[in-house]
């Protein structure tokens, strides 16, 4: 629906007076509220450089991986608050971006498969945020995968550590009809969806569950990739 400047330019002007809301990423006081939760300038800083990753997979089960950005600066602030401080509109902004940052790899592809979340977790954040990106990637989305337990965070094990939490925690969805995985996976290019990326073990599990399901390419692309802690 087109937006009516005026009147938003007057919301604005009230919206920041009276609530004075702050930039998620930056927290300097908004100017123009009504355009979101984040500031332009923030967003400026977001205008994705496409990092291709080579590194992606430690099977070989990931044919190709691309990312928006370094997980790093404004990017980052900009993730955590649609992960956790619930500010769910910045998907379709950084939905925007991958789409960008992905273009090649989205081109011929034929789903976009979300990285899952733990029911459990799924109910108490609300909502999977890859499933909110993978939405915004004009394709069609199939919720291919199930996480068959519980994993503890990723942040902070090393990437040894990482691959071993991860290992066996996927598997397809007892959701997915044989219908729909013969149609949507079985001999197609399949991109995986996630925000972050740091080692890959995640996204590694999920395309080793596709591939062994027929899926002919893993595509993997994710916001931002983040520094790997050390190896060892
Ligand atoms: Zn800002």
């Amino acid at each position: 629906m087109p937006v009516n400047r005026p009147l938003a330019d007057v919301a604005d002007a009230l919206i920041a007076v009276v609530l004075a809301p702050r930039c998620a990423a930056c927290a300097i006081p908004l100017e123009s509220p009504t355009r979101g939760p984040v500031c332009a300038a923030c967003w400026a800083e977001v205008a994705c450089v496409p990092r291709p990753l080579h590194d992606s997979s430690q099977s070989g089960a990931i044919d190709r991986s691309q990312s928006a950005g370094r997980y790093e600066g404004a990017l980052r602030h900009i993730i955590h608050a649609f992960k956790y401080e619930g500010r769910r509109t910045l998907g379709v902004r950084l939905g925007a971006v991958m789409r960008q940052a992905g273009s090649d790899l989205l081109s011929d592809a034929d789903c976009a498969v979300p990285v899952p979340l733990h029911p459990w977790r799924h109910v108490t954040r609300g909502f999977n945020q890859a499933a909110d990106l993978a939405s915004r990637l004009e394709l069609p989305v199939v919720h291919a995968l199930w996480r068959t337990r519980a994993t503890a965070p990723q942040t902070g094990l090393t990437a040894i550590k990482r691959r071993h939490n991860v290992r066996g925690a996927f598997s397809l969805s007892p959701l997915l009809s044989h219908r729909r995985h013969h149609a949507m996976i079985v001999n197609r290019i399949v991109v995986l969806v996630d925000d972050v990326r740091t080692t890959g073990a995640t996204l590694d599990a999920c395309a080793q569950v596709l591939k062994g399901a027929g899926a002919r390419e893993i595509r993997a692309l994710t916001v931002a990739v983040a520094e790997a802690p050390e190896t060892t």
